[in-house]
């Protein structure tokens, strides 16, 4: 609780320093649009697009090389034209799957949850969030983990029983189907920014920066609803694209049956190893409210768009990959690639839980069979008032200070390691989470370091590596 207290009273500070103009960059993202920044969101606005699509076209024309669609186009053998001539347009029967996609995962976001009843140490239902700077906390239906089971179910139950639709329906409209989750990115971006303007949930924490590419791209409102429950974070982040997320690589898997006779070892690891991912990420949605994403980050394109086009279609390249590439890896690579995506999961969950253990019991737990140890820190509101808070110093989060990234990076670079080593292209992922984790991680830092001060000082000291202990 009294991290609690703590988070909301730290929510509070930053909103009043933001209204006061003191301590802008405490909401962790800039608040004077620089012009790298302006320039980063106008270049992101443009190609993360084409991106995806050069990614996707790259599998279904050239085999996922990346280098040869821009030989070809250099040496002269095909033009743009002929590429995108040979790329599946928008179908009716692409749209009409995501739509029955998407509405049938909004109405599994709106039925109550029940597994929480069922599934003892689960945490779901009626949770609250964290204080935001309007001094509002929302309430959350957590039911995630409840879609997840009965999307799979049904999922399982078309496979084995019904036979309404082949499980290789993703893969088989894959490009078509590109283009429905671009349409509801962008709609859904729109009429976010439409909304902050027109009628916020909550017009005090709506934060408008002054550019519009800005404001369109890392969000205005901050947590916009529609009506009491229809949380769009919430719904986007997690729902349709991480529940997809398994769907996809079960249907790479079953394309590969089809194509091959047999599942390779490489396949059955990635949907293995990114099931366990998906499942923590819904075992654990309560404890998601408090993570970055939903306590700083503001819903616009970044968090629109990226979760219904960026995050199914960039994260399961590996699957996407062993279509065209069936890997089959000898048991000792196998076993090897397990262990390294086991140990990392591992690091990544009880990392977590150590820091949220420590928290909610305000250091009296027991981390590793011992009391913690931990740094007193203390920071001042912007009224003065002084708050006492813990780092603590010791488990994981003695080894480095962000343990829990390195665990999540060698889960990521076992996903990789699936797929060989003829093409970059199932790499992709892993260079994008170090680059997304070590930006995460300074700008974390940076805004630790202006909440303790010289405190945050003694912790860096006392854990002086960040991500690798002894290298960074
Ligand atoms: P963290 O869970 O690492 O939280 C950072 C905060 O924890 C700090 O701001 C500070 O907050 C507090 N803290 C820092 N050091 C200590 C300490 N020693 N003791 C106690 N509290 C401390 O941040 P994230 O939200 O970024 O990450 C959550 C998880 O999500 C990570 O495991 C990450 O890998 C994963 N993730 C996955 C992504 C994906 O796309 N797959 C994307 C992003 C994250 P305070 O102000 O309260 O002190």
């Amino acid at each position: 609780m009294a991290s609690l207290k703590e988070s909301k009273f730290s929510e509070e500070r930053m909103h009043k320093g933001i209204q006061n103009g003191t301590s802008p960059g405490q909401w962790g993202r800039a608040w004077e649009v620089d012009w790298f920044s302006l320039a980063s969101v106008i270049l992101l606005l443009t190609f993360a697009p084409f991106l995806v699509y050069y990614f996707i076209m790259s599998c279904d024309q050239y085999h996922c090389s990346l280098t040869e669609p821009v030989i070809d186009l250099l040496m002269g053998n095909v033009r743009l034209s002929d590429i995108w001539s040979k790329t599946s347009s928008l179908s009716w029967k692409a749209a009409n799957i995501y739509i029955i996609w998407v509405t049938f995962q909004v109405i599994l976001y709106m039925i109550p949850d029940f597994c929480h009843k069922l599934l003892p140490g689960y945490v779901g239902g009626v949770q609250e969030g964290a204080l935001t700077p309007a001094g509002t906390i929302n309430k959350y239906e957590i039911n995630g983990l409840q879609a997840w089971i009965i999307t799979h179910a049904l999922w399982l139950a078309n496979v084995y029983y019904f036979h309404w639709f082949s499980p290789t329906i993703i893969f088989d409209n894959w490009i078509p189907l590109l283009w429905c989750t671009n349409i509801l990115g962008y709609a859904i971006s729109t009429f976010a920014i439409i909304k902050a303007y027109f009628f916020p949930t909550n017009a005090n924490d709506c934060k408008f920066s002054g550019n519009f590419f800005y404001d369109y791209m890392m969000g205005v409102e901050f947590n916009p609803r529609l009506g009491k429950w229809f949380d769009f974070k919430l719904f986007f982040n997690g729902r349709p694209g991480i529940v997809a997320w398994t769907l996809i690589n079960l249907s790479y898997a079953a394309k590969q049956q089809e194509l091959y006779g047999q599942v390779t070892n490489s396949m059955i690891l990635v949907n293995v190893l990114q099931g366990i991912y998906v499942l923590d990420f819904f075992w654990n949605e309560a404890w998601y409210l408090k993570t970055i994403d939903i306590c700083h980050d503001h819903f616009g394109w970044y968090l629109g768009w990226g979760d219904c086009v960026w995050l199914p279609y960039l994260y399961t390249l590996q699957g996407l990959y062993l279509v065209y590439h069936p890997v089959q890896l000898s048991t000792a690579n196998a076993v090897g690639i397990l262990l390294l995506g086991l140990v990392g999961y591992y690091i990544f969950r009880m990392t977590n839980h150590q820091k949220d253990l420590f928290r909610r019991t305000d250091g009296n737990c027991k981390i590793w069979g011992k009391k913690p140890e931990y740094i007193e820190c203390s920071y001042t509101s912007v009224d003065g008032t002084k708050y006492y808070s813990k780092l603590m110093t010791s488990g994981f989060w003695g080894v480095a200070r962000h343990f829990n990234y390195t665990g999540d990076l060698m889960g990521c670079l076992a996903y990789c390691l699936t797929s060989g080593f003829d093409h970059i292209l199932p790499y992709f992922y892993i260079i994008y989470m170090t680059i997304l984790l070590v930006h995460r991680c300074i700008r974390d830092e940076h805004r630790c370091f202006s909440k303790y001060g010289k405190d945050w000082k003694r912790y860096t000291t006392a854990v002086p590596y960040r991500i690798i202990p002894g290298v960074f």
